[in-house]
């Protein structure tokens, strides 16, 4: 329902509920209470007449009861009778029915006092209590009656005192509610317009939790540290594209200046344009390769990712080993691989390009007659890769894992591989440490949770 959708109403329906039952109960208590008073008062009165009516029957059993029988009980029809019946029979009763020759119905005889609600003569409500005395050897019953008229004016002025008080109190809270329900969410309202008015422009911003109700603090607070991360995030977003804009420019100011060297003369030999034609394109494919893994890095940035099976991390080594061994031999280093067979859950192309990143590189940076030695072992329910190189080692270990991030800057590299490796190793669920030895050579040891049923 629509209207359940604002605090407000929802804030204003519980009270309004909750209030209506709450004061509906008080209401029906209070009449109930007030009902059980004047009715007992009633009861009280007529307990008093008949002992009276008692009292005077064993003084003088043939007693008229003229003594009682005055005020009240003389007025015909006046709904206060008295009435002594002796074995099914009236013995006496007041003026106020024998005057118009009425009578209240035959009782049967109780010692116990016995109080009801009927109807009378005049069909009036009227409340009857019969009691039966013990006079000498008779048994006379007294009923005695008083109109319940003027209780149930009481009564009836009380509901509708009542009915007109209670569901006003309602409307009045439900009103004061309403207004300050409205001026406690203004802030609210004014937080969510100072939300609103910051776009990626004014992204430095941020709200002065002092200004906002003490509720509404935390949310100001969680909303600022939102801030700071998008900021953080917006930050390294604008890095990215202009480190990745700035690895582009060079190989496009290369095939530029093959263009404008070949272009500066009207004609050139055909060897000329055809090793012109083969720069252009070798720099061509490294751009589209710069492409391609800077497409990659954000795609691994986004959330989605990876169809997952259980891989073979040694089978996956081998064929990072099989794939760059030309290059490897070109390189004059050698490529050694052993270890045990480990599973981990993971997706196995992305896998393959991370090692293939790390092993490129032990070959790239090494020696001529160097080595790369890779092992795969698993501890500890962690499967664990290392590559081992005989290289120039790194200087920076802290920074190789940085996207763009080149040692040397006349490097040809894009400076993404390593980046790369690591964004698929976190996503993995894995780690990725590096040692290194300047000189010497530089150790990269991978940790990736292994699939425990199918290690071996
Ligand atoms: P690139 O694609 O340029 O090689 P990487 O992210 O793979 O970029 O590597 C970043 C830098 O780290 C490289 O420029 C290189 O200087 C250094 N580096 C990476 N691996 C090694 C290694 N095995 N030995 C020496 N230096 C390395």
């Amino acid at each position: 329902m629509k209207i359940l959708q604002s605090i407000r109403s929802r804030l204003l329906l519980w009270y309004g509920f909750t209030f209506s039952v709450v004061l509906g109960g008080l209401g029906l208590f209070l009449y109930y209470e007030l009902e059980t008073i004047v009715i007992g008062a009633v009861d009280n009165h007529l307990h008093s007449e008949v002992q009276l009516i008692a009292n005077l029957l064993k003084k003088d059993m043939d007693l008229e009861l003229s003594e009682v029988g005055s005020g009240d009980y003389s007025v015909p029809l006046s709904g206060h009778y008295y009435q002594v019946t002796l074995d099914g029979r009236v013995v006496a009763r007041s003026p106020s029915l024998s005057l118009v020759d009425a009578y209240l119905p035959i009782p049967t005889p109780t010692f116990e006092p016995l109080y009801s609600t009927d109807t009378g003569p005049g069909r009036e409500r009227i409340r009857v209590l019969t009691q039966s005395f013990q006079v000498g050897k008779e048994v006379f019953t007294i009923q005695a009656s008083e109109s319940m008229e003027d209780s149930y004016v009481i009564l009836n002025s009380f509901r509708r005192f009542l009915l007109v008080l209670f569901p006003s109190l309602i409307l009045a809270m439900g009103v004061i509610i309403w207004t300050i329900s409205g001026h406690g969410l203004r802030r609210l309202i004014h937080l969510s317009r100072r939300i609103e008015g910051i776009s990626e422009r004014n992204l430095g911003e941020r709200l002065d939790e002092e200004g906002f109700d003490r509720e509404l603090r935390p949310l100001v607070r969680g909303f600022n540290t939102m801030l700071s991360r998008l900021e953080e995030a917006f930050e390294k977003q604008k890095e990215f594209f202009s480190n990745a804009s700035h690895t582009l420019r060079t190989p496009i100011s290369i095939i530029r200046s093959y263009c404008d060297v070949i272009l500066s003369r009207k004609r050139r030999r055909n060897e000329e344009y055809r090793e012109a034609l083969l720069q252009i394109s070798k720099v061509a494919s490294e751009m589209a390769r710069r492409v391609d893994q800077i497409l990659d890095l954000s795609r691994l940035d986004s959330s989605d990712f990876l169809k997952s099976s259980n891989v073979d991390l040694l089978a996956v080594a081998q064929d990072v080993v099989r794939l760059l061994t030309p290059f490897a031999l070109e390189k004059g280093v050698t490529i050694n691989l052993d270890g045990k067979r480990v599973k981990v859950e993971g997706n196995e192309e992305r896998l393959l390009e991370a090692l293939t990143n790390i092993v490129d590189n032990s070959i790239k940076y090494n020696r001529r007659g160097g080595s790369v030695d890779i092992r795969v072992d698993s501890r500890d329910g962690w499967a664990i890769l290392t590559i081992a190189d005989t290289g120039k080692g790194i200087e920076r270990k802290d920074r190789v894992f940085e996207r763009f991030y080149r040692e040397d800057a006349d490097d040809r590299g894009s400076g993404l591989g390593l980046s790369i490796a690591k964004a698929i190793i976190d996503r993995h669920g894995g780690r990725i440490e590096v040692t290194s030895k300047p000189g010497r050579g530089s150790r990269f040891t991978i940790f990736l949770p292994s699939s425990p049923s199918i290690e071996g």
